[in-house]
């Protein structure tokens, strides 16, 4: 094992045995996350960027069976920020010191391609970097995003298994969502995806080809969030994935994927109070601060335990800093561009 993981810090190259059979281990899993440590520091450095996230609508046409969001849920209270609020919110994070936006949402068609863009010139003005997380669109759009100013786009892959993905994201296509990540490259925007771990149905196997997938597509950001089930949902009785499995994941994708950028995920800290930190450790350069006015966040329920983590901005933002000074790391100065996306525009 020690042989396979000094190979991955070394040459970034693994195959997929090799991936299995480190996914498997039970034994070497801090030698593991400590070469993604340093692979972190070597390409990435000490830095963290910060990202405030604005979830502005929790409204969803899809149905995606692990997901608190899913149109059939019928026990959430629906909402969708007016643009004013949406600008007062950006306005706050800026204030805070925050230099991105992460604009996240259900899949709801209100926002069409002419509010969006009309919103996301707004924000630039103000001159945050800009990242969206609404889900599919077609090609037209996410050039209109770009064209008004947005930077980056975050689209999971979920699973790169396809019988698995079509029995949790029932009407939904596979080769739909992996073209939207090579339309997303073609509009010129910096292209984050990822995956969950521990949905019913993965295996190691799964993971190994999710990680040969980000490298494939050459994806400048990747978040992993283990599955936390949602009560209602059709997942109710699944068992939570677990956070051990979910870093590691993390660990090779930074192993394979040295200049990317990734987040401590808020699904790792859900499932343990020291997630993000472990998370810090073992591979990940990003924290997405949650900045989205809590009588909204306590319905943007993706998974339980979910909103309770962080608390008001202001006292997250302190929190956030004690921590990252804890571990010896400094927030980021600049707007955080993932330093794969710039080496692939300066090849
Ligand atoms: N609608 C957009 C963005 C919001 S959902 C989209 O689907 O892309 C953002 C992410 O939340 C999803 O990509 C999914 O990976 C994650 N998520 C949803 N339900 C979850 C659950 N029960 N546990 C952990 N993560 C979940
Ligand atoms: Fe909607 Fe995204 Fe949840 Fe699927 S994961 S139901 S697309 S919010």
């Amino acid at each position: 094992m020690m042989d396979l993981i000094k190979k991955a810090e070394e040459t970034h190259e693994l195959s997929r045995d090799e991936l299995i059979a480190l996914l498997n281990d039970g034994q070497y899993c801090e030698e593991l996350f400590a070469a993604a440590d340093n692979v972190r520091q070597k390409y990435v450095g000490d830095e963290i960027h910060l990202r405030g996230l604005i979830e502005f609508s929790n409204i969803c046409r899809n149905n995606c069976c692990y997901c608190g969001l899913r149109r059939d849920n019928h026990n959430l209270t629906r909402y969708r920020i007016d643009i004013p609020t949406i600008l007062e919110m950006a306005r706050h994070a800026q204030n805070l010191g925050l230099k991105t936006v992460v604009l996240q949402s259900g899949e709801d068609c209100y926002y069409t391609r002419e509010r969006l863009c009309n919103l996301i010139r707004e924000i630039k003005k103000n001159g945050l970097a800009l990242t969206l997380s609404i889900g599919e669109r077609n090609f037209e759009d996410y050039q209109a995003f770009r064209d008004a100013g947005a930077d980056r786009f975050l689209l999971r892959i979920e699973t790169t298994d396809k019988e698995l993905y079509l029995r949790h994201d029932p009407g939904m296509s596979w080769d739909k969502r992996a073209k939207c990540l090579s339309d997303l490259r073609r509009a010129g925007l910096e292209v984050g995806s990822g995956c969950l771990v521990g949905l019913p149905g993965q295996k190691t196997e799964t993971y190994a080809d999710d990680i040969l997938f980000f490298k494939n597509i050459d994806a400048d950001m990747i978040g992993i969030g283990p599955f936390i089930p949602h009560p209602d949902t059709p997942l109710h009785n699944a068992q939570s994935g677990s956070l051990i499995m979910a870093l590691k994941v993390m660990a090779l994708t930074r192993l394979l994927l040295p200049d990317i950028n990734i987040p401590a995920t808020t699904a790792m800290e859900t499932l343990a109070p020291d997630g993000q930190a472990k998370a810090l450790q073992s591979g990940a350069n990003v924290i997405m601060p949650n900045i989205t006015l809590d009588s909204y966040r306590r319905h943007y329920e993706l998974y339980p335990g979910k909103t309770a983590v962080g608390g008001a901005p202001e006292d997250n933002m302190q929190r956030l800093k004690d921590k990252i000074s804890s571990l010896g790391r400094q927030i980021a100065t600049d707007a955080g561009s993932s330093k794969h996306f710039t080496n692939r525009q300066n090849r």
